[in-house]
């Protein structure tokens, strides 16, 4: 899709699966597994959303998935699908890994920067050889010293050898990362998760990461388990949904999998998306 001098594509990772009553909060299951069926285990289907950009004559990455760093166990916890994964789906649109030169994580949880790197010899190394990677500096922090709570979610072979390399450029707060790219801290699901706003043309794009984290998940309470600021994510969504509203704004949710983004509208006081479909 094509934002005046910005062009964007939505890619994928693949998909995953966690718990659903993990995913919905306060929510009770009769509500929330009518619009998302859970599957034996409870779990309901995940994407890892991508965008790639072009802007100012750059390749651009935000997210990059979950990676291939994962022991049997928990791949079988998480069960990771859908081939080709990340990487090859850059090469088949001509944007081979080295070519990238930005790598923006919206936050450090493994379902974001997991392609970040990948194994050589049992040694974790970053997988674009040529980026600047961008995250905020605390959550760089807080992701090397998590509390009891969200330590399942990050791991060290993620983003350390980035550190290593010298190839982080850690954010203080919002950031313009080129003319039409915008980062957005939005605390709540951490304190430090950005989104991404695109702008160019007259349209603007906004990427929720896990803020919105399902088409599911727009109605105001539902708010997922894992937050660590639920209040402070109901705000922000109060905040983010009308302004995307009032803008139409087109919104791609970070792990939406069936109707990835769309256009919401109000009706009857209640927002409802009307999907749309990205030429791949
Ligand atoms: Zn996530």
């Amino acid at each position: 899709m094509k934002l005046g001098e910005l062009e964007f594509w939505l890619i994928t990772d693949g998909t995953f699966r966690l718990d659903g009553g993990a995913m919905f909060g306060v929510i009770p299951k009769p509500m929330w597994e009518r619009v998302a069926p859970p599957d034996e285990r409870n779990r309901i289907l995940m994407a890892m959303n991508s965008l790639l950009i072009r802007a100012a004559g750059k390749w651009i990455l935000i997210e990059t998935g979950a990676g291939d760093k994962w022991d049997a166990k928990r791949t079988e916890i998480y069960s990771f699908d859908g081939a080709p994964r990340l990487p090859d789906k850059l090469v088949t649109h001509g944007v081979p890994p080295e070519q990238i030169d930005i790598v923006i994580n919206t936050h450090l949880h493994f379902d974001h920067c997991g392609w970040n790197t990948r194994l050589v010899n049992a040694e974790a190394i970053p997988l674009f050889p040529n980026a600047r990677y961008m995250v905020q500096r605390a959550e760089f922090e807080h992701a090397q010293s998590p509390t009891d709570r969200d330590r399942a979610s990050y791991f060290l072979e993620n983003f350390m050898p980035m550190q290593k390399s010298g190839q982080w450029h850690l954010l203080e707060g919002d950031t313009e990362v080129v003319p039409g790219l915008d980062l957005i801290r939005v605390p709540g699901h951490n304190r430090d998760m950005m989104c991404v706003r695109l702008t160019g043309g007259g349209k603007t794009v906004f990427f929720t990461a896990d803020l919105i984290p399902t088409a599911a998940h727009v109605p105001y309470p539902w708010i997922m388990g894992y937050d660590l600021y639920p209040l402070t994510t109901l705000e922000n969504k109060q905040k983010w949904i009308p302004q995307a509203v009032r803008g139409e704004w087109l919104v791609i949710f970070g792990h939406e999998a069936r109707t990835p983004c769309g256009y919401l509208t109000e009706q009857k006081g209640k927002f409802v998306l009307e999907p749309v479909q990205l030429d791949a």
